[in-house]
Formats: C-alpha cells, structure tokens, sequence
C-alpha cells in the first residue's frame, strides 16, 4: 500500500538525531522534508548577515545528509503551505516548536488554518530541555531569579527527554527547485567567518564529543579565560538545533557528576532561562522588564557607538571584543559582559543599540539569548547584574587574560607591549611605547572615555532614577 505523504517542516531543528518531530513524521508516510526562509514575518527579527551565512552552510549540509531531498522556500510558510497542501496529497504536517513571540503567532495562525483544511498538525518540544509553561512558581507565576528557576524549578522537575536516535526515513522527491544560493546567497566576506566553523549536524557532534573530552574538566574556572579552549563554543549549534540541548545535557552527564559538569549543565539552564523570560515577557527584546529604566538619561553618539563598533575604543580588552566578534562572529561570554558594560555603563548607550549590533555579528544570535543578556548586563532585566556592578575593562584583562594572549591576538598593533601595560597603554611610559611602536592616537586610538570619570557618571546617571523614584 503507498504509504501517505507527510511534511516535515524544518526551522531551527537542522539535525535528523534526536529530531522530535522528525522521528515521529517518520513512523507517519513518506516525508517530505522543507525548509522555508521566512523574511517578513520575524520584521525587525529577520536574521542577521553572520546567522544567514551560517543557514547557508547548515542547509547545505542538511540537503547532503537528506541525499539531496530537502525542497527549500522563500516567502510566507502559510501560502507555501496551503499551497504544497492543495497540490500534493498531505496528511500531516510536522515541526518542532519555536519561542519567538512572532514564530508563535505566525505558527498559531497556520495551525488553524491548516487544521481547517483537515490537515493533521503536530509540533514538539525539539530545542529545550523544560518548556517554559512547565516551570513555573507553585503560584503559577513564572520565576524571575535563576537560582530558583533552576534549582527548583527545572532541577525538581521531571529529567529532560532523552535523546531520540536518527529515523529511518522515506524521503519523496524534492517538489522545489530553488537552491540554497538562491534563497541565502552568500556575501563576500563570508570566507573568513566560515573559516572559523565546521558547520552542520556531523561537526556539531563532533565539537561536543571534543569538548567533553578536553574542555568540560576545566570548565567552571576556565570559562572565564578567552584565550583558553574551555568553553563549548556549542552556541551556534544550538541555536540553529544542529544538535539538540538534550543530546549536549546528556553528554555532559555522561562524563560524571563533578562540580565542573554541573556548572555546564547550569549554563545551560541560562539559555532555559531565557527562554522563559522571553516566553513570559514577549516585549523582552524591546522594553525594559524594569520599567524605572524608561527614565534613564541614555547619550547619544555616534562617534562613540562606531568606535565600539569597530573595536576602537582605545580599550584593549573592548577592542579584542568587539574585534573577535567581527572577525569570527563569536565572542567570548567573558568579553560580551565586558564589552556590554562599556558600551550602557561607560559610554551610557542604550542597551539597544549593543542588541541591534550583536543580532548583525553573531553567528549565534538567538532572541531570547541576546535580548535577556542584554537586560541583564543594563541593569533592567529580571535577575539582572546590578547597575553600579561596572566591569573594569583594564582588571578583567589583567584577571582574565593574564598574559596578555588574547588581546595579542585581535589588537595585534599592542602585541610588542609589556603585560603590565597591554591593559592600559595609556599609562605606558612614553619610550616603552616607543620601544613597541605603538604611538598613541596613530596606529591605535587613545581611549574615547576615560574609565574613572565615564564609571562615576554612570552612577550618578543610575542615582537620578533611584531620587525620581522616592
Ligand atoms: C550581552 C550578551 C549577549 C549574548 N547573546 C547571546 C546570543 O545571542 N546567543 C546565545 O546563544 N548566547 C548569548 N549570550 C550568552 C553567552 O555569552 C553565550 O551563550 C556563550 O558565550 C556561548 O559560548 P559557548 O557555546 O562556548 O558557551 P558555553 O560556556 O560552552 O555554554 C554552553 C551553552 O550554554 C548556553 N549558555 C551559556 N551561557 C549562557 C548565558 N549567559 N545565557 C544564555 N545561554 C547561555 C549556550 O547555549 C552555550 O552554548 C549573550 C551573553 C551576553 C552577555
């Protein structure tokens, strides 16, 4: 008997192992596996330059791992998919959720509509290990702090599903013929970034089985050196589902029960975290979930945002930053606190702009992520760092980078510079930056704040809302 076709609808799920909604449309019919690039519906949202260049490169290596099935679309999913409804015989149609407030409405309004034509319409929890509607206060109220959210919320909670295997799938005929060039074409300084990655499903797993092997024993105090490999570097994988927080959660227990593996398994409650806050809190990308922060007295300065921009701040440990991230699409979770407290504490730039630039750059920009990071290194989000806690760009350099190999590597016109001043060339003696060739104002810029003074404006910036307030 011919079996019945069923759609499986990929978003941000580009893996086939341990692919909820994948496993099951498998045991349904036939699959006819789609990808659809959504450019309107996410409006301000649409992805950034360095995620499209990343969804380049997954999507290819999806294709390769479907022999070449995947249809791919561009434009309106809910016209696509009444369209690919009406034209070939579907049953049902399959995907795995998304928390985006506007992936949420659009897939609400295409749920319907499709139900209304008999379509069956599954989806499934494939990208978090709690869903945020289950971890919620025994009032019913979401939590607002993360030790609580993850100690008794999710760690007292029934354990996360456990990895699914890879289906054995009947893939139909592709039904599009557009390519992935077509629908994403790359840009030309997309080279040097992809140069940093192996991207796709088989190179995910690959960096977790490595990570586990040599990183994760030196996590808890190693996540904080940048120029050490004892972060994941998980974040792009993840965020694009080219391996689900299971398999990684999973991994990380398989490795034993040390401090240093729970630490892990904590940071990844951070990305619960912010899911729920997002989920509970749809306006979290745009409003401050700490409303007293409406009144705060923000500059405005362009020359200033361009500065930290480009990594040319006079700053080292700000540059090397904002230069990692423009070089390789990733920075550091050590130099985003850093670099996010200069930018809304030092230079008093609202929070939006360090958002809008990051959403551009990284190629794990995430929404939940970037928007509950964001609120929390300002001050004004739930659990967020609070406002006089100024990072010191010139201690955390000396504190975290303690020989200097990483602002050596991205602010290389500094390298010549003793340790003791590589944090602060503006301290230097005048014939020991001679001797290094580095002449201040020339061919690296003197600071644009000076860090003392931009610290005590800060605060007293944060003092004027506590006295409006009382
Ligand atoms: C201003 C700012 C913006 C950020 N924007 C993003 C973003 O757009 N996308 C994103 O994935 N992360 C974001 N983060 C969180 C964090 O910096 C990155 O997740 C982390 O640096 C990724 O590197 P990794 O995979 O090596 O992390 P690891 O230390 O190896 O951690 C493992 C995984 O846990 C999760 N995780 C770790 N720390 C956090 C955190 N603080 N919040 C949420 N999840 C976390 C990530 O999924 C990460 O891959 C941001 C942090 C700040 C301060």
């Amino acid at each position: 008997m011919k079996q019945p076709l069923v759609i499986h609808w990929f978003r941000q799920d580009l893996r086939l192992a341990d692919n909820p909604a994948l496993y099951e449309a498998s045991k349904q019919g036939t699959v006819l596996p789609i990808y659809i690039l959504d450019n309107k519906n996410p409006g301000a949202y649409a992805m950034g330059a360095a995620s499209r260049l990343w969804l380049h490169h997954a999507l290819l290596s999806l294709n390769q791992s479907l022999n070449q099935k995947l249809s791919l679309y561009l434009g309106n999913p809910l016209t696509i998919l009444l369209d690919l409804v009406k034209h070939h015989h579907i049953k049902a149609i399959f995907w795995n959720r998304c928390y985006e407030p506007w992936c949420i409405k659009r897939d609400t309004l295409i749920k319907t509509q499709l139900q209304k034509k008999g379509i069956d319409i599954q989806s499934y929890n494939g990208s978090l290990l709690w869903e945020p509607w289950h971890i919620k206060k025994e009032d019913g109220t979401p939590y607002k702090v993360f030790t609580p959210f993850y100690q008794r919320g999710c760690l007292q909670s029934p354990l996360p599903r456990k990895p699914l295997p890879t289906p054995s799938l009947i893939c139909c005929d592709k039904k599009a013929t557009l390519t992935v060039n077509d629908i994403l074409p790359l840009p030309d300084w997309s080279d040097k970034i992809k140069a940093c990655w192996p991207i796709g499903e088989a190179n995910a797993k690959r960096r977790l089985t490595a990570f586990l092997k040599k990183g994760i024993a030196n996590y808890k105090e190693g996540r904080n050196l940048p120029a050490k490999p004892f972060v994941s570097r998980l974040s792009p994988h993840l965020h694009f589902g080219e391996l689900s927080p299971n398999q990684v959660w999973y991994g990380a227990k398989s490795c034993g029960d040390s401090q240093q593996i729970a630490h892990f398994c904590s940071e990844l409650g951070w990305r619960e975290f912010s899911y729920s806050q997002l989920y509970f809190n749809p306006t979290l990308p745009q409003k401050n979930l700490q409303t007293k922060f409406d009144r705060f007295p923000w500059h405005q300065n362009q020359k200033h945002l361009k500065a930290w921009q480009k990594g040319q701040t006079g700053i080292p440990m700000v540059d090397a930053g904002m230069r990692e991230l423009w070089q390789t699409g990733y920075m550091h979770n050590r130099l985003r606190m850093i670099v996010g407290s200069f930018l809304v504490k030092n230079l008093l730039l609202h929070w939006h702009h360090g958002e809008r630039w990051f959403w551009d750059c990284l190629v794990d920009a995430d929404l939940a992520s970037n928007s509950a990071s964001w609120q929390w290194i300002a001050g004004c989000g739930a659990d967020a760092a609070p406002y006089f806690r100024i990072f010191n760009p010139v201690t955390q350099g000396q504190k975290f980078d303690p020989e200097g190999e990483y602002v050596r590597k991205f602010v290389p016109e500094l390298k010549a510079l003793p340790n003791k001043y590589l944090f602060s060339p503006w301290e230097a003696p005048e014939a020991l930056l001679e001797k290094a060739q580095v002449v201040l104002g020339d061919n690296y810029p003197k600071p644009i704040v000076d860090l003392k003074l931009s610290r005590q404006q800060a605060l007293t910036a944060f003092q004027s809302l506590k006295q409006e307030a009382t």
